[in-house]
C-alpha cells in the first residue's frame, strides 16, 4: 500500500489535531522509511519480478525486521516512546505508535502472502488486494480521498503556500502512485532502494505545507 498509508497519517490528525502532519506521515510510513536502509545493508531482500501481482512487480522475499507484525509493534513503541520523551503528550504518543502499527494491517490487506507475524516464523500472510488492479485503485484512492477530506476539514490554509502547496503535494503522491502502477518496473533493486529514500522528501514537504496552515 502507498496512498493508504499517507491517508492514515492525514486521518490521524482528527484524533490529535496538534500533532504535526510530518510526524504522522513519518509514523504511518515508518517501516517503509526504514526499509531502503535494511535493503542496502542486506538485512532484507526484495526482487523485481514483473507480473508478480497486478499492482506491483515487487517480490518481498524477506523483510522481517521492518514488516513483520512484531517488528512493526516494536518500531511503533519505539517511535511512540521517542515522541513522548520529546513532547510529553501521552495520547499523542499512543496515536503515533498506532499509526506505525497501522502500516502492517494496511499492508496485510494489499500484499500477497509475504508478511510474517514475527522474524523467524514460517507462515506468511497477506490478503492480496494487489492481485486486482481495479480493486487496488478503488481502495487506495478511496482511502486517500477520505484522508484528504479529514485533513482539510481540520486544518485550513493561511496563505497560498498552505493551499497550493498542499494540493501539489497531494498531486505529486497521486502521480507517483499512478507511475508505480502503470509505469515500467524499477531497473534494479538499488535504484528502487535509493528512490524509496525519496519518501523522506514528502515528510519534509508536509512540514513546509503545514507551516502555512492552521488547525
Ligand atoms: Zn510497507
Amino acid at each position: 500500500m502507498f496512498l493508504g498509508h499517507f491517508a492514515a497519517g492525514m486521518a490521524a490528525k482528527r484524533l490529535s489535531p496538534t500533532t504535526p502532519l510530518p510526524l504522522l506521515f513519518i509514523a504511518a510510513q515508518f517501516v517503509d522509511l526504514l526499509w531502503p536502509a535494511f535493503l542496502l545493508i542486506g538485512l532484507e531482500q526484495v526482487a523485481i519480478v514483473p507480473g508478480m501481482t497486478a499492482a506491483t512487480p515487487l517480490d518481498f522475499i524477506s523483510y522481517p525486521f521492518t514488516h513483520s507484525l512484531l517488528g512493526t509493534l516494536g518500531w511503533g513503541f519505539l517511535l511512540g516512546g521517542v515522541v513522548y520523551a520529546f513532547r510529553k503528550n501521552e495520547r499523542e504518543a499512543w496515536i503515533v505508535a498506532a499509526c506505525v502499527i497501522s502500516h502492517w494491517f494496511l499492508d496485510f490487506f494489499s500484499h500477497r502472502p509475504d508478511l510474517l507475524l514475527a522474524p523467524g516464523m514460517d507462515i506468511k500472510y497477506g490478503l492480496g488486494l494487489w492481485n486486482s488492479l481495479p480493486a487496488t485503485i478503488v481502495v487506495e484512492f478511496g482511502m486517500f480521498a477520505a484522508g484528504i477530506a479529514i485533513y482539510t476539514r481540520i486544518t485550513k490554509a493561511e496563505d497560498k503556500k498552505g493551499s497550493i502547496g498542499f494540493w501539489v503535494l497531494i498531486s505529486a503522491l497521486a502521480v507517483i502512485y499512478i507511475g508505480n502502477l502503470f509505469g515500467p518496473p524499477p531497473p534494479s533493486v538499488n535504484v528502487l532502494a535509493y528512490s524509496a529514500i525519496g519518501l523522506w522528501l514528502f515528510v519534509a514537504w508536509s512540514w513546509w505545507v503545514e507551516a502555512h496552515r492552521k488547525s
